[in-house]
């Protein structure tokens, strides 16, 4: 049986997020580490959970870091523990994953969203202060902001610190595709005031299931968010003081992820080669990624802009190279978000990025004679 990469380098298909080659440089780590937990039988809860969490802490350098359920219970359990619901206006970027907008909608507030910069495809801090005073306009009370690190890059945290402190919000990193990039020389799980990641299995850091995780300096934030991740549980776990839910991540996934952790750093330094080889050999053709001053990026998806998109996806897949489009349809113009808020003069670079964006094959262990046949096909397909 030939491997899932090696046979295919020069012909066949191409792998777009490689989890195999991963599987194999681990060797035989993950395994010993998932018969641990089977023969200790702590599946919930489990020592590697808060061991998991002490690294994750260090790792990003903040006091605590709350292990939950999913990157999607990473940015709903910090809207609970803050009381937003009913009444509150969450800031939202339109152009981002559903789940961004979702869980505010989950707690009763209503998303109200604003446009993305066309270069970094990030929340622009203009039209978060346009999109304050539409929330206003309607009579609603601008709560928070959730900002996303699209594609790996940090959010413009600065701009939009500035923004939300002068209108009181809460600034809610969502750093689910961006856990391990800096925002000037800090970790993008230590912006905002309160920041959740994922560690669903494609994004940089992923486990075998999903996962996620939540990041703050407030002790009573991280005891709130502990009550809440077991149903609001108080002295014990059968005394419930609040409304809480299950986000408890499994104690085998925690064990999977201590073991990638390891490699973490490396695996960032790899992307950022994959990533920067691709510059150099597509910026003459399309319109590569833009990494803003003082940030990097872990390079979740490398992710192009061309007229051209669905001709170039064509193209690409005759030749046995996958590509994905995050986000055919910005968030605004979904069907279940149609009816909330939009900023006063909308969303049209999200809308216009929609069409536009093309992700390419993407991971530390794409080799440079796969990633040549990718870079020539973009090239083909485009001149
Ligand atoms: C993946 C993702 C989430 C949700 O994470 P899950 O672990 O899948 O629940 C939230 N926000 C963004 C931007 C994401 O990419």
């Amino acid at each position: 049986m030939p491997t899932k990469t090696e046979p295919r380098a020069k012909s066949g298909e191409v792998a777009f997020i490689d989890l195999a080659a991963q599987r194999r440089r681990l060797g035989g780590r993950i395994d010993e580490a998932i018969a641990r937990v089977l023969a200790h039988g702590r599946f919930i809860m489990g020592p590697e959970v808060a061991a998991l969490e002490d690294e994750l802490a260090e790792f990003v350098g903040m006091r605590h870091a709350v292990a939950c359920a999913s990157g999607t219970d990473a940015l709903l359990l910090p809207l609970m523990a803050k009381g937003i619901g009913p009444g509150d206006a969450v800031i939202v970027p339109a152009f981002t994953f559903a789940a961004t907008a979702e869980v505010v909608a989950l707690v009763g507030a209503t998303p109200v969203f604003a446009d993305v910069r066309p270069d970094t495809f990030n929340l622009d801090p203009e039209s978060l202060a346009a999109a304050i005073a539409t929330a206003n306009a309607t009579g609603l009370r601008p709560a928070a902001v959730i900002a996303v690190d699209l594609f790996g890059q940090p959010a413009d945290y600065k701009g939009i610190e500035t923004v939300a402190r002068a209108h009181d919000l809460w600034v809610i990193a969502d750093a689910a595709q961006s856990f391990g990039a800096q925002s000037d020389g800090k970790q993008t799980a230590a912006c905002g005031d309160i920041a959740g990641t994922s560690f669903f299995p494609a994004k940089p850091l992923g486990c075998y299931g999903d996962g996620g995780a939540i990041f703050t300096n407030d002790d009573g934030m991280a005891a709130l968010l502990k009550s809440i991740r077991v149903h609001g549980g108080g002295k014990d776990k059968y005394t419930n003081v609040r409304i809480g839910t299950n986000s408890r991540l499994d104690t085998i996934q925690a064990a999977i992820l201590l073991e990638k952790l390891r490699i973490f750093p490396d695996e960032i330094e790899a992307r950022r080669k994959v990533a920067a080889r691709y510059n150099d050999a597509l910026a003459d053709t399309v319109a590569t990624p833009a990494v803003a001053g003082g940030a990097t990026s872990v390079w979740a998806q490398y992710t192009i802009r061309t007229p051209r998109r669905d001709h170039a996806a064509a193209h690409l897949k005759a030749r046995g190279i996958p590509t994905a489009v995050y986000y055919p349809t910005p968030l605004h113009q979904q069907p279940a978000f149609a009816n909330y808020p939009v900023v006063e003069n909308g969303a049209p670079v999200a809308e216009e990025l929609s069409n536009q964006v093309l992700s390419l094959p993407m991971h530390p262990y794409l080799e440079p004679v796969v990633q040549d046949r990718i870079i020539d096909a973009v090239r083909g397909a485009v001149s």
